[in-house]
């Protein structure tokens, strides 16, 4: 598509007015310079509009690696020998939670795969305590990532303190999530994130950019995380793991996961939208942040024993995930860590909000 026909879907998205399905289509396709530029400058205008010049910060406590699904792109999937396997103690998980605090992020997002340990008890109660314990100790909100949960789970969750759940479906392309997630059902994967909701819990819904899907499907993905009205929105590139199905995909090019957040910005300009370090590590943050992101996840606190999910070890000894060294780099690109407040605030006024008209 021309230059000129891009300005025209950009000034109207600036607008205000909400974009067709072939809109979005065309501005995911962009392959010229001058129009990524464009691109990402609308998507900066709108993040800056709306939050500033500030960015959240998201700490990792990836508390538990065993999973009892075999999802064909995850390192930690069950029948990976080459996984490394650990479940942190309850003193391990505090400890680091409170110390994440104590270096300055907003929440501390607590991750597990679907532990069979954890799954296989009907109350759930390990997961419930952890929670628990967790909120007991630390003031900043908590984020909870325990992989699909039973329906009638939610009211204790959110009694336990959490704030946000967060569940991805990678793609809303049915029949390649079935690829993606084998034996694992989709409509009850996308109702985690109604469930919660439902209990005034903020959701976090996100897909995975190079497994398979074309341009119509991340465009697809991007307005059905607008009509699940969920509160935060992530793209992830997909990169192979070793001794895994799709090892020998190759990676996806940066510049789809980029072109995604941007996009992403101007579809949902009110939401949070992540900039992982989970995918290039410190070296990809000021992109994903100029493309429009404005929360950093995957924040780790080096020689601590933890892993990431799709780097399990880029920067994380070296302390290359911690706030300080974050906060060194948005000094150089002169962006804002948001008060603490500020989050909370943004925290308890989203939930708040009635789901929107349509949702799930
Ligand atoms: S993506 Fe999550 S559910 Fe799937 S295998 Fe990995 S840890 Fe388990």
């Amino acid at each position: 598509m021309e230059d000129a026909e891009i300005t025209l879907i950009l000034q109207k998205s600036l607008s205000g007015k909400v974009l067709t399905t072939a809109e979005i289509e065309a501005l995911l396709s962009i392959k010229e310079q001058s129009s990524l530029e464009q691109l990402f400058e609308a998507a900066q205008t709108v993040k800056n509009n709306n939050f500033n010049n500030k960015v959240f910060l998201y700490g990792f406590v990836y508390f538990s690696t065993h999973c009892r699904n075999n999802c064909s792109f995850c390192f930690y999937r069950k029948s990976n020998t080459d996984s490394v396997r650990y479940r942190k103690s309850d003193e391990e998980i505090l400890e680091l939670s409170t110390s994440l605090e104590d270096s300055g992020v907003h929440a501390v997002d607590l991750t597990m795969g679907e532990d069979p340990i954890i799954h296989n008890d009907t109350h759930y109660q390990k997961l419930i305590d952890i929670v628990t314990m967790v909120n007991d100790a630390v003031k900043v909100p908590l984020m909870v990532s325990p992989g699909a949960i039973p329906q009638q789970l939610f009211p204790t969750l959110k009694e336990a303190g959490a704030d946000w759940f967060a569940c991805y479906q990678e793609t809303h392309n049915i029949e390649l999530f079935q690829r993606l997630r084998p034996a694992q059902d989709y409509e009850f994967r996308l109702n985690q994130k109604k469930w919660a909701r439902e209990n005034d819990i903020l959701t976090e819904e996100g897909i995975m950019v190079g497994v398979g899907e074309n341009v119509h499907d991340r465009a697809h993905s991007i307005e059905v995380m607008r009509s699940l009205g969920v509160d935060q929105v992530r793209a992830m590139s997909f990169v192979p793991q070793n001794n895994t199905p799709m090892f020998s995909n190759g990676p996806s090019p940066f510049i789809d996961e980029l072109k995604a957040i941007a996009v992403m910005r101007l579809v949902h300009p009110q939401k949070l939208i992540p900039a992982s370090l989970d995918v290039e590590g410190v070296a990809g943050l000021k992109t994903r942040l100029a493309a429009g992101a404005n929360v950093i996840t995957s924040i780790i606190p080096p020689c601590k024993g933890l892993a990431g999910v799709a780097q399990h070890e880029l920067d994380i000894d070296d302390g290359g995930r911690s706030v300080e060294q974050i906060e060194a780099i948005l000094d150089e690109i002169n962006i804002k860590k948001a008060d603490k407040n500020d989050y909370i605030n943004l925290v308890n006024e989203r939930k708040k909000q009635p789901l929107a008209e349509g949702s799930l």
